[in-house]
């Protein structure tokens, strides 16, 4: 296996002597000579024509189905519930929620019915609303961002560190106003953010912090587990998501007080712990009902049970195609801070250089890829220059909750342009989804060639669009 691991420039040189075209570039040549070296394990199927070309894909294999249901150990519960006719929430709810909050490691835990509402369940009860504003990264899903604007709240959108793809530490001072009630640092792709700046410049400001785990069940900074390190966390259990439901999402918190404000608030505002009053007074704050079943509680509960050893999976699988990728020119896979113990992996991120490829697109690449049986997409594009902001600046709500020149979109734009992310979205950013990641090695072995067969043949492939 130790051959494997060969480092960039030894594998220009393998693949530049096995006679496959590869042109070196002029930085290169002037490293040290390469020496005769030993055809590459991947030479002779990386010269194979492509399959985008009509030739035969690396792989035709399927890749691992998502989401896993096994009848034999999942559906006993399931059915339980089902047969019993109590399906709205009761008992299996509960137990679903004390487990997620000891997987966790929080006290608390309100299962709620996606990640959307419980972000916004979470603004709502830190009372972030009109005139507000809420500090978000710029490359995130729209479900962190619709929750913001659904309190009334303005978003302020921060760039990113391209390494990691995540928000950048660095720039989140310059844009805190004195409007600035709420940071969501959002893990995004299941990587961990650089929480303890985060939250050092959230502590100085008196921000409140909630994190956006949407993507990262299970990840870890110093062995504690994400959504556990701000006010409070927020998760979805949406079909995609590394724990599925099909829909559903949770809080955690070790705020009391919040929690039963959470409670309150996802079941009409009646009494919940300490949202108390007088007997018989009724609805006592304003809520909605966002409960989840107990049949979804039962699939959660289900699944929770394999989700450590499929993130276990995951990891060792990104690491190993990371340590296998990161030598091929122009592909720099995911970094993760130093403080990270564990990642989710929701997705795993490389960003790809054109120029390294003979100038090809990033469509292109990602066709081919997917044509050699190694399907992959380009992921987010900005999401701080969308209509929908327009459309909520031109409400009436907005209008009469904000200054004039706050609504200005150009002037909106502009105080919200990131650069950084622009270029991750626009043109780098390219992702393999989660499910992939379980897989074997050799399927791991079969990503790497197909990039490397891609590579080695970038020059004919220029003429695609
Ligand atoms: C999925 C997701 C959400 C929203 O969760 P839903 O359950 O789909 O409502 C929010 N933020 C991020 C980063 C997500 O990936």
């Amino acid at each position: 296996m130790k051959n494997r691991h060969f480092s960039r420039r030894e594998f220009i040189k393998r693949h530049s002597l096995t006679g496959l075209g590869v042109a070196l570039t002029p930085s290169l040549l002037t490293q040290a000579a390469p020496a005769p070296a030993p055809v590459g394990p991947f030479s002779h199927s990386v010269a194979e024509p492509l399959a985008l070309l009509g030739g035969k894909p690396v792989r035709a294999k399927e890749w691992p189905t998502w989401p896993i249901w096994k009848p034999e150990t999942d559906e006993k519960q399931l059915l339980e519930v089902i047969r019993s006719g109590v399906w709205s929430r009761a008992n299996v709810v509960t137990e679903f929620e004390t487990k997620w909050a000891a997987t966790v490691g929080s006290k608390r835990c309100l299962s709620v019915v996606n990640g959307t509402n419980a972000l916004v369940a979470s603004l709502a009860q830190f009372n972030i609303r009109g005139g507000d504003e809420v500090l978000v990264p710029a490359y995130t899903f729209i479900g962190t961002v619709a929750p913001v604007l659904a309190t009334g709240a303005m978003p302020v959108f921060v760039d990113i560190d391209p390494e990691t793809f995540q928000i950048d530490p660095a720039k989140i001072e310059a844009k805190i106003t004195p409007r600035t009630r709420a940071i969501i640092p959002v893990h995004i792709l299941g990587l961990p953010v650089d929480m303890k700046k985060v939250l050092a410049i959230a502590k100085k400001h008196n921000l409140v912090v909630i994190e956006d785990a949407c993507q990262a069940h299970m990840a870890e900074i110093d062995h504690q587990k994400v959504g556990t390190f701000g006010d409070a966390g927020c998760f979805s259990f949406q079909n995609s998501k590394n724990m599925a439901i099909g829909e559903g999402g949770a809080i955690v918190s070790n705020n009391d007080a919040f929690m039963d404000r959470c409670f309150s608030y996802h079941n009409y505002g009646n009494p919940y712990g300490t949202v108390s009053g007088v007997i018989g007074i009724g609805t006592l704050i304003q809520g909605t009902k966002l409960r989840l079943t107990e049949y979804q509680a039962a699939i959660g509960l289900a699944l929770l049970k394999r989700l450590d050893a499929e993130t276990a999976t995951r990891n060792e699988n990104a690491a190993y195609l990371k340590a296998k990728i990161e030598k091929i020119p122009g592909i720099v896979p995911y970094k993760l801070y130093a403080d990270v113990t564990r990642a989710a992996f929701h997705l795993f991120p490389f960003r790809f250089h054109q120029n390294e490829f003979k100038g090809l697109s990033r469509e292109v690449f990602i066709k081919a890829l997917t044509a050699e049986g190694v399907p992959c997409l380009k992921g987010y594009a900005p999401l701080n220059k969308m209509p929908y902001l327009e459309d909520t600046f031109q409400s009436k709500n907005y209008q009469k909750m904000y200054p004039k020149e706050m609504l200005d979109f150009k002037g909106y734009l502009d105080r919200n342009q990131c650069p950084q992310n622009d270029r991750i979205c626009n043109e780098e950013a390219v992702w393999l989804t989660q499910n992939m990641l379980l897989g074997t090695r050799q399927d791991m072995d079969d990503i790497a060639r197909a990039i490397e067969k891609v590579y080695t043949q970038a020059d004919k492939l220029r003429a695609q669009k």
